[in-house]
């Protein structure tokens, strides 16, 4: 590869019915962003929408006649298309893409070839509403970019650092080999966190954070010395805080009974707690929480009040897992901009060392704690591409 910069690192984040793209330039000291973008609503409605890295609109476009992309190779051929104009001949050094699971054995990225789309394909059990959909993504870029590098970036391999308690659950042994254990999710933002606050401050970085992402999908995590300890999320992306739409954390018991007492399918509970529970199935308003907000209704109040209290409940229980903490970190959608949520999730946590200063919170400053606070609290854009583009070119380079 060009040792001057030259040349693009693709990141794609295949979704059930979106393609989400994000180029970066190769430079000597890493990637640098230059596009990003997604096409949504693929198999119905498609949608896309490019921009530059100063966030001006490069592309906006919806199809109405037949020609419109049906699938995630289609939408990709769209973008290639686009980009083909957009690049003017500079190459595609290699791809990253976001893979939801990376089992036991992945604990770092993987540079694809056969034998690693084999293992990847014997995962699909472990997250078979969303690895299907990365992995269509890998098989799409590989037929668009014949030879060129791919690389898979796993939002669990983070986590692979948690202890063996940390990790279990009270099941007979077996269970835990045959991999039914917790593997904690978001790796990708809480790896981003992680590093940019020990570039920020080797000393905070080198200490114990919590780090809440709040997003659509939500989790906390706790991260000593840049190595994760616990996080909320379990075998699956269901627990944890309540989300958008999942519900979060539930008693099993609770699924056993609708099942054999209710008379509810499988197929009904997957869909119940995976797209109907949460902020949305509290609110009955939506799962975003600029809406929720604007309601007003007692049910949507409801929602918030539940949403704060299991955020709270929970950095207790990531400060405990690693003896305290020194710095809590917003991130994410909510976590970056929902300041009225972030008051009401650190109100009662005085004990902790943890006091917001209203007025900077109120501002989404990047330091929303009050002066003299024994636990820093920050607000930090997450950057999942960026730290995919990162691993990816981290790799090529590595040979
Ligand atoms: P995803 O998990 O899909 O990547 P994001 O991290 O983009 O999601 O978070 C999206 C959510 O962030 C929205 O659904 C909404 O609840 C919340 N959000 C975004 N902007 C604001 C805002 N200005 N105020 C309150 N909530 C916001």
């Amino acid at each position: 590869m060009p040792a001057d910069g030259g040349g693009l690192v693709l990141v794609l984040n295949a979704g059930s019915s979106s393609l989400k793209f994000a180029g970066f330039a190769a430079m000597p000291e890493g990637p640098e962003p230059r596009f990003g973008g997604q096409v949504e609503g693929i198999g119905a409605a498609p949608h896309l929408v490019a921009r530059n890295a100063a966030g001006e609109v490069l592309a906006d476009h919806r199809w109405d006649g037949g020609d419109a992309p049906a699938n995630h190779a289609e939408a990709l051929g769209v973008i290639v298309r686009g980009l083909d104009q957009a690049l003017q001949g500079e190459a595609i050094l290699a791809i990253g893409h976001r893979v939801v699971h990376g089992g036991t054995d992945f604990a770092a990225p993987l540079r694809i070839d056969d034998a690693a789309m084999a293992a990847l394909d014997r995962l699909v059990p472990l997250a078979p509403l969303h690895q299907p959909h990365n992995l269509v993504g890998i098989r799409a870029a590989a037929a668009h970019f014949p030879g060129v590098p791919q690389v898979a970036c796993f939002d669990t391999a983070f986590h692979r650092t948690q202890s063996w308690a940390a990790e279990t659950y009270a099941l007979p042994p077996r269970f835990y080999d045959q991999g039914i254990r917790r593997y904690g999710f978001h790796g990708l933002s809480y790896e981003y966190i992680s590093r940019r606050i020990a570039a920020e401050d080797a000393a905070l970085g080198a200490g114990r954070l919590v780090v809440a992402h709040l997003g659509n999908g939500a989790s906390l995590c706790a991260i000593e010395g840049g190595r994760s300890r616990a996080s909320t999320m379990g075998f699956t992306a269901l627990d944890g805080i309540p989300m958008g739409t999942r519900s979060g954390q539930i008693d099993p018991g609770v699924v056993l009974h609708m099942i054999d007492a209710l008379g509810m399918t499988t197929a009904e509970v997957t869909r119940l707690l995976y797209n109907g529970s949460g902020l949305k199935g509290l609110s009955g308003v939506s799962q975003d929480v600029r809406q929720i907000e604007a309601a007003g209704t007692e049910a949507a109040g409801r929602a918030l009040e539940h949403f704060a209290f299991r955020v709270r409940r929970e950095i207790g229980a990531m400060a405990a897992s690693i003896g305290g903490i020194d710095a809590l970190v917003f991130t994410a959608g909510i976590g970056e901009n929902a300041h009225g949520l972030r008051a009401r999730i650190c109100a009662g946590l005085e004990f902790l060392g943890i006091t917001l200063d209203p007025a900077r919170n109120a501002a989404n400053a990047a330091e929303i704690s009050a002066a003299g606070a024994a636990v820093r609290v920050l607000v930090r854009r997450t950057d999942e591409e960026g730290m995919i583009a990162r691993h990816t070119l981290d790799l090529l380079r590595a040979g």
